[in-house]
């Protein structure tokens, strides 16, 4: 039993943790090489190389996690790598419920349309497995978004990949050169983005495929809105002013960022700070509330309310009036599917079925 409860990892998974994360590395590297002559195993690569980052990550918290039926799990076979692994949707809820790490939904839905081209390649046939050209920009806009993607959950998951900075690095610049299958694209727009530009509208660096093509849209006066005209890459944006300086910084998708006057760094606290701020506790209405808990980051208070929308100060998730109620059990505000929260729970509590009282019963 001792081995189950031993935060201490057997030198064993360390071990293989570094192998497959190794082994991930390898698959993008190929990926990017084998694009010109076969794109076919590079979506192919290219996804096993995804799977394999969240296998690692799995596999870091608990050896099991990553065998599609741990119950039947034994370290031997493990060992000799006699078992099924878990796919990418099996692997995004043990992120989620098992090791309290998931993935964000634009993450995740970028994940499964690469698994979703990659078997359409392994198991029917793809369009873009005859080089078709358009169809050839449809791989690399996925793989730049899902590189986008990975590299976030990099640092968000910096614990365990930081010995392979070097390793990312060396990947993102052969990414660089892979968006130069996107140029066409880019210039075809051109007029587009221009005449977009006369009206007002600001265009900024694409964060995923590096082209002046991310069109920015308001909200309201906070809240911003992202999207790509070449990737459709997208992002929820948010204006705060810096703790430090006061200066208005936009931040993109997350709060992790430097202050573009004096380098302060931002964190999910400033930005909750900066949107509470004009919020003043009303004592006979004491119900009222502008904080919530994110089912999507299972944030604790981390959704605050600015001007009907409701938005994460920690994943910058959107939500809508609707999208947020009072859990039945702990009586907080919350987003995500409250209609068994009695029961169930919400995002920061674990309901009634959670509760000492009911396990003791
Ligand atoms: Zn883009
Ligand atoms: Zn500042
Ligand atoms: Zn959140
Ligand atoms: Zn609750």
């Amino acid at each position: 039993m001792d081995s189950i409860v031993n935060l201490k990892k057997p030198k064993q998974v360390k071990n293989a943790f570094d192998l497959v994360v190794e082994n991930a590395f390898d698959f993008f590297q190929k990926a990017l090489e084998e694009f010109d002559k076969e794109p076919k195993y590079s979506v192919i690569h290219f996804h096993a190389a995804i799977e394999l980052i969240m296998k690692a990550r799995l596999l870091w918290e608990h050896w099991t996690l990553i065998i599609t039926r741990p119950e039947s799990a034994t370290l031997k076979n493990f060992r000799l790598g006699d078992f099924q692994s878990v796919c990418i949707r099996d692997a995004k809820v043990r992120l989620e419920s098992i090791v309290q790490e998931g993935l964000s939904k634009a993450e995740y839905d970028c994940f499964l349309r690469l698994s979703d081209h990659r078997n359409r390649m392994v198991h029917f046939y793809h369009p873009g497995s005859i080089g078709n050209k358009s169809e050839l920009e449809k791989i690399v806009v996925e793989q730049c978004l899902a590189w986008y993607h990975v590299s976030r959950i990099f640092e968000r998951w910096n614990e365990q990949f930081q010995g392979y900075k070097k390793k990312i690095v060396k990947i993102d610049k052969v990414m660089h050169k892979h968006r130069e299958y996107l140029k066409a694209k880019f210039l075809a727009l051109g007029e587009d983005i221009k005449n977009r530009k006369s009206r007002g509208i600001l265009f900024s660096v694409c964060p995923a495929c590096g082209f002046k093509s991310f069109e920015e849209a308001s909200i309201n006066e906070l809240i911003l809105y992202y999207e790509c005209l070449v990737c459709k890459a997208r992002e929820t944006g948010l204006k705060v002013d810096c703790p430090k300086c006061g200066v208005e910084n936009k931040l993109l998708g997350e709060p992790y960022r430097n202050c573009d006057k004096c380098g302060h760094k931002f964190d999910e606290n400033d930005v909750q700070t900066f949107l509470t701020k004009d919020f003043v506790y009303d004592k006979h209405d004491p119900d009222r509330s502008i904080v919530a808990h994110c089912h999507e980051c299972n944030g604790y208070e981390t959704v605050v309310n600015v001007n009907d929308t409701w938005i994460c100060s920690q994943c910058f998730e959107t939500y809508d009036s609707e999208d947020v109620g009072r859990c039945d059990w702990c009586g907080s505000l919350s987003t995500g599917d409250l209609g068994d929260s009695l029961f169930e729970g919400c995002a920061a509590c674990d309901g009634k079925f959670g509760s000492d009282s009911f396990k003791n019963e």
